[in-house]
């Protein structure tokens, strides 16, 4: 039998920079995941964006202290990465003003807690971005609506919130390689291959886990970070149940298209957030264009009961309705024959928002219900995993007194209360990938 300080379910990219922060802190940590490398579960297919607009003041500043990440992230890890290292790519965010997001509140919270942004109309939109038309098409159909889909626009759309700081990841499975050394730099231990398949406890604490194989490894501490599988996992530890805000897997597909001719959306691209047209994209290696969808009413939602055995083919329709909304956009867009991209899975909330916190169970944790949108929240939700463990181990009640901490880089206040599994569903999130 084998023992540990910390047991982490999972070595995707929470799962790894949970990993890190906690062995920096001299804990010793073992990452066990049923494949066989790290960052290869539902972080390989992410689209690694990298931006601040969410719809509550704790989203934008957990993602504003992650730019400072992204942004240092060769000295963040400290470490040369033999595979090598992946690239923040920094092209920065155009999220336009349009009825599907609450873009006057994000710009005021962008002024009050200091994100660098600029504020531009219409024609600045379409001098820095000429490829764009501004008509706006709300509210978001489905190309099946016919007439509805393809109506001219009436109006122009008021311009954009330009962020230069933001932007997206190169290579995600690359990123989580990356941050797995630089936590075995640093002592942690890492299990591939391996599936945990029963949580053991006793006297309301947990004990370790067993192996599908039967190995025991034994942890006064478990941190579930099983991604699109976290459900599987808090109804093993038997903590599901009390908890207010739970998870399930959500099927979601991911397109590619060529940029327009005569531009290189690769090189002179941003991430651009389209509310309107219910979409999100941004620059691809290929001289392409990587489309998702920000999850609008009228798209039906595939639920996934087992997240071991979905679809991971596209589907024409689907495709088509991503590829047709990003046309209305960029009206030189080619639209190919044959549909290109991947499917993977959320794993959300109830309220779409994330879920860091202790559990009923003492010693057992999670850093789940990251709905479509933590890829880039990695590097400080590894820190305030960390902080949180360290706190309520020794002796914090983070259930009536929340753990509060300043952030690295931006010192701004975070309260690990807001992420709680027994908030109330939190009526200002967008209930989308925006968060
Ligand atoms: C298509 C798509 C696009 C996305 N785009 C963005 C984006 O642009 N920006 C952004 O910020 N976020 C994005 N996200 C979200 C982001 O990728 C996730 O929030 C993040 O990757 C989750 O990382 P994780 O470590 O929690 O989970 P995962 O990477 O899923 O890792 C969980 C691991 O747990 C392991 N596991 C599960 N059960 C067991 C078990 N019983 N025993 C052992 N191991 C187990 C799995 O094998 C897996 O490797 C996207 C997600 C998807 C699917």
């Amino acid at each position: 039998m084998k023992q540990t300080d910390v047991i982490i379910i999972g070595a995707g990219v929470i799962g790894c920079s949970t990993a890190f922060e906690l062995a920096k802190r001299g804990y010793k940590t073992l990452n066990i995941d049923k494949n066989s490398d790290a960052g290869s579960g539902s972080t390989i297919n992410s689209c690694a964006i990298v931006r601040a607009h969410y719809s509550t003041r704790d989203g934008v500043s957990l993602a504003f202290e992650g730019f400072k990440y992204w942004a240092n992230y060769e000295d963040w890890l400290g470490i040369k990465d033999e595979r090598g290292m992946a690239r923040f790519m920094n092209c920065g965010t155009i999220l336009l003003k349009s009825q599907g997001h609450n873009w006057r509140k994000v710009l005021e919270l962008y002024r009050e807690l200091g994100v660098e942004h600029e504020d531009w109309d219409g024609a600045t939109l379409k001098k820095r971005m000429p490829i764009y038309g501004l008509g706006e098409y709300w509210p978001p159909t489905r190309p099946e609506a016919g007439d509805a889909f393809w109506k001219e626009p009436e109006r122009e759309l008021e311009g954009a919130i330009f962020t230069p700081g933001s932007g997206y990841v190169n290579d995600p499975q690359l990123t989580t390689h990356n941050i797995m050394v630089a936590a075995k730099s640093k002592g942690g231990e890492f299990l591939f291959n391996s599936e945990v398949a029963e949580i053991r406890k006793e006297g309301g604490r947990v004990l370790g886990v067993t192996l599908k194989d039967g190995t025991r490894i034994d942890a006064p501490v478990v941190v579930n970070v099983a991604g699109p599988h976290s459900f599987v996992i808090n109804r093993m530890a038997g903590v599901e149940n009390s908890m207010n805000i739970k998870t399930r897997a959500l099927r979601h597909e991911v397109h590619h298209v060529p940029s327009p001719e005569g531009f290189n959306f690769e090189k002179e691209g941003t991430h651009t957030s389209d509310g309107d047209n219910a979409i999100y994209f941004r620059p691809e290696a290929g001289n392409s264009i990587l489309v998702g969808s920000e999850d609008p009413e009228c798209d039906e939602k595939v639920w996934i009961d087992n997240p071991d055995e979905f679809d991971r083919n596209l589907t024409e329709a689907q495709w088509k309705a991503q590829v047709y909304r990003l046309a209305k956009r960029i009206p030189d867009l080619p639209v190919p024959n044959q549909p290109r991209g991947i499917v993977d899975l959320y794993d959300v909330s109830t309220d779409w928002l994330p879920i860091y916190d202790k559990s009923d169970l003492g010693g057992f944790y999670m850093a789940i219900g990251t709905s479509g949108h933590e890829f880039k929240n990695a590097p400080p939700v590894g820190y305030m995993m960390s902080e949180l463990i360290h706190r309520v181990e020794n002796g914090q009640d983070h259930d009536n007194d929340p753990v509060k901490y300043n952030a690295v880089y931006t010192g701004l206040e975070l309260n690990i209360g807001f992420y709680s599994r027994n908030r109330k569903i939190n009526p200002e999130s967008s209930f989308s990938v925006n968060g």
